[in-house]
């Protein structure tokens, strides 16, 4: 104690440093365990128990401890992180207060104490840390915006695991799968490039662990034979197994295995928490016992395999069909139980039913559970090359569908809607437990694989212009303009209705055609950029405005809110409500077709994607015998070297739905088998490869070759050429260096970078150059004085140029430039360096 006391508070007396070297250790090292006195000796213990786990590594006995095991990892959700907020902000009350009580001891007049206790520093504390996503501690995008695309979107999305590690370090073992995420994170679904497998999602049946009250635990344990720390080494008798609970060694056991098996026959009965999980770790010298019963450990239910028997029964399966039965009613039972990684270590988890032997301890509940939420809908997803699956990973989350059912009254600022989405023909379980046959995110399209004159290569599609226009791949989009009618200093305050012609800034009277008396659009009316949706009128901003008209009435501004400048639609619903602060506040919900066209990407579950490249109408598409006409041709060149099995499957298996009117089963590991697809439509009068003659729609003669043709499950994907196509010819610029805007909201010009220069400049193509970055750019003419190189100006009264050195005698010469460098050389001279 003296050692550290002299360090911490070195030149005080000596009684005092001993007793900060107390106070240290009680609340700064490892305050979990305890910050007062009575835990200095548990820390005593621990600090032990670390050196002889050192020792033991070194020696050999113990592995190193695998960082990315699950069972050494725990998930932070919304409470522990508010937890910590909280004690942030209520420490910094604290501070406030103690600092206003220094300052008002100091003052010496009598005060109230409910003076210092500043209101709404806790709430701006949190409400900022919200706001922003920073939490305390440095970390960033802790709250996010849900992802409302389409359902599967939100429910991923509420699914994501992020790792605190940092993205631009390669990290490669903490971004490999590894094998406790069996079950527990999804194998496929992670973005790709810096994020990939740093950003992970949880598996479907996955879960995490609440925090138990430790007391009721800890005497079933003494009563099941525990020997209490104190009491074992007073008696210095040899016990065969530690026992740990959360982490910290409370006792010994004459026998782990029997301990074991006696807490998880409890956990089983119900007597002690399902929360509980147990693992038992066996070395030469000693077993050691770990309990585990803290919060944010991942755990996935597993079904208990007992004298080589499940015991989940067929009573169980009817009782769940029948609702008499609930899951957690299995769970309570015991014939269902949550493990978490570190118990799933002696565990024996059998895949299938008929692979139970009696060594088995568990059962898997089914063996798609180890995908996630967007991975577990691709049917057939199992013969699919796995960067396929992470493709789709990526892109179920960007389909259009229905977000939400109660979209007419939400208010998000951007959402999309798919006009006639369909349940998928080949469905998975998973789809139907994720509730995406009510909410679905495509259509099916008969979709055949040849070459489509060429306008499929690459990638792209052709599709059917007239099943486009019964509403094929329809969707609206939906935009919200938000207007709220501020108040200001001084009591003013915005006017919602039409703005007077006299105001500054009026439109004319052309964009104020749709507004309704009281200012707001009417609805159902047509409206384009530049339109007014809401009119607006605000109180002049500056005190100057009331200083130069102090007789006259007061200037008054158009601040209306307007259609963005590429976009167009009808005003479909306005919301007419009030702020916190009191203020009105209208939201104006502006919506418009999309009916597909060439260059919107549409992408199938197998990480299949490609824009539109031709819409043909119906006649000029390929026909089959029988008269069918693909949605949709793809090209035969994406399946080689992509090996989406899956897909191909899909189809056929579509294709007999279709037939037989039924929904297929296409579940990941077990789907219905493809011979037997194979042998149904042989006998709905097809061949079995899915192959069919067809003819072309153009010429009317028969392709040599047969061709295949099927349903699959397409998706219309939310990147829109009518959101993206952009263009400029003459338009703004940036004030600054003159050069035109950039940005397609700006009406900006496309970028011509460093790359594209060097590119000209080696083809020698200098004219085209001097085009690009003079004229059509920054072109300015500047005059400069022949002999001192300096910028000359120009004097009005005298008429001529005047250099600021030599005077008008100078000779001058005029010079084009870009601005940007003009504007260079002007920065160069204001810090005194001579261009
Ligand atoms: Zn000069």
């Amino acid at each position: 104690l003296r050692y550290i006391g002299n360090r911490i508070a070195f030149g005080y007396a000596e009684e005092y440093r001993i007793q900060r070297a107390e106070q240290l250790i009680d609340s700064v090292l490892l305050p979990h365990i305890g910050t007062n006195k009575a835990a200095r000796y548990q820390k005593a213990i621990f600090l032990c128990e670390v050196i002889g786990r050192l020792l033991e590594t070194s020696l050999g006995i113990r592995k190193p401890t695998d960082r990315d095991h699950y069972a050494n990892k725990r998930l932070k959700l919304a409470g522990p992180l508010l937890m910590e907020l909280y004690r942030m902000a209520f420490m910094k009350l604290l501070r406030d207060i103690r600092y206003q009580l220094e300052r008002a001891a100091a003052s010496r007049y009598p005060v109230k104490i409910s003076t210092f206790v500043r209101p709404g520093i806790i709430t701006d504390f949190v409400k900022h840390a919200f706001a922003t996503g920073n939490w305390p501690g440095g970390r960033v995008g802790v709250t996010q915006l849900l992802n409302r695309t389409n359902h599967l979107a939100t429910i991923s999305h509420l699914r994501r695991v992020q790792s605190p590690l940092s993205r631009s370090q390669p990290h490669f073992e903490a971004r490999d799968l590894h094998g406790t995420h069996w079950g527990r994170i999804c194998p496929a679904e992670t973005p790709e490039g810096s994020n990939c497998g740093l950003v992970k999602n949880l598996a479907l049946t996955a879960e995490i662990s609440y925090p138990v009250k430790k007391r009721g635990l800890l005497e079933k344990l003494y009563s099941l034979g525990v020997v209490p720390l104190s009491e074992a080494i007073m008696k210095r008798k040899h016990y065969a197994a530690k026992v740990f609970v959360d982490g910290l060694l409370i006792g010994y056991h004459a026998n782990g295995e029997k301990l074991v098996e006696n807490l998880r026959e409890l956990r089983r009965r119900g007597e002690i928490s399902t929360s509980v999980n147990v693992a038992l770790y066996k070395y030469p010298h000693i077993q050691e016992v770990w309990i585990n019963m803290d919060e944010g450990r991942v755990r996935r239910p597993l079904i208990v395999v007992k004298n080589g028997k499940p015991l989940l029964t067929r009573e169980h399966i009817e009782g769940l069909k029948n609702k008499t039965l609930r899951f957690r009613d299995l769970v309570a039972m015991g014939v269902i139980e949550f493990l978490d990684a570190e118990e799933e270590e002696n565990a024996l988890v059998a895949l299938r039913p008929e692979d139970v032997t009696e060594e088995h301890t568990h059962l898997e509940i089914c063996p798609y559970a180890i995908l996630g939420a967007v991975v577990s809908i691709i049917p057939y997803a199992e013969h699919n090359q796995s960067p396929r699956n992470i493709y789709e990973g990526a892109m179920g989350k960007q389909a259009l569908g229905i977000f939400a059912i109660n979209h007419n009254l939400r208010v998000d600022s951007r959402s999309h809607l798919l006009v006639y989405p369909q349940k998928p023909l080949v469905v998975t379980k998973a789809s139907e437990l994720l509730d995406l046959d009510t909410r679905p995110i495509g259509q099916n399209m008969v979709v055949a694989i040849l070459t489509g004159q060429g306008y499929n290569m690459e990638d792209a599609v052709v599709l059917n212009k007239s099943a486009v226009e019964r509403g094929l791949a329809l969707s609206l989009s939906y935009r919200v303009y938000e207007v709220e009618a501020r108040t200001y200093i001084g009591g003013e305050k915005d006017v919602i209705k039409i703005p007077d012609p006299n105001v500054r800034g009026y439109r004319g009277e052309h964009a104020y055609r749709v507004l309704d008396a009281d200012g707001l659009a009417h609805i159902e009316s047509d409206i384009s950029g530049g339109t007014v949706i809401v009119g607006v009128q605000s109180p002049p901003r500056f005190l100057e405005e009331y200083q130069r008209a102090p007789a006259r009435e007061l200037v008054w501004r158009d601040a209306s809110e307007t259609i963005r400048p590429s976009e167009a639609g009808v005003v479909d619903t306005i919301f007419i409500t009030k702020n916190e602060e009191g203020n009105k506040l209208v939201k104006a919900k502006v919506r418009s077709f999309c009916v597909a066209e060439i260059g919107d990407k549409f992408a199938s579950r197998h990480g299949q994607k490609g824009v539109v490249g031709m819409l043909l109408p119906q006649e000029d598409m390929p026909y089959t015998e029988s008269g069918i006409v693909p949605d949709l041709i793809i090209n035969p060149h994406a399946f080689p070297s992509r090996m989406t099995i899956g897909q191909l499957l899909e189809s056929i298996a579509g294709k007999v739905g279709a037939l037989k009117g039924e929904f297929i089963d296409g579940t990941p590991f077990m789907g219905k088998p493809i011979e037997e697809l194979r042998r149904e439509l042989e006998a709905l009068g097809f061949k079995s490869s899915g192959k069919e003659v067809m003819y072309d729609g153009i010429t009317g003669k028969r392709y040599e070759a047969e061709i295949f043709i099927g349903v699959v499950y397409y998706q219309k994907l939310h990147h829109l050429v009518r959101d993206k196509i952009h263009a400029r010819s003459r338009g703004r610029v940036q004030m600054l260096t003159r050069q035109p805007t950039e940005g397609r909201s700006r009406g900006g010009g496309l970028k011509f970078g460093e790359m594209e220069r060097d590119c000209l400049i080696a083809h020698g193509a200098s004219f085209l150059l001097l085009d690009r970055l003079l004229e059509q750019s920054d072109k300015y003419t500047a005059h400069f004085c022949k002999l001192c190189g300096l910028p000359a100006y120009y004097d009005l009264k005298q008429e001529r140029f005047i250099c600021p050195v030599h005077g008008k005698d100078a000779e001058i010469a005029t010079v084009s430039l870009p601005y940007a460098f003009y504007l260079l050389l002007e920065e160069m001279m204001s810090m005194c360096i001579y261009p």
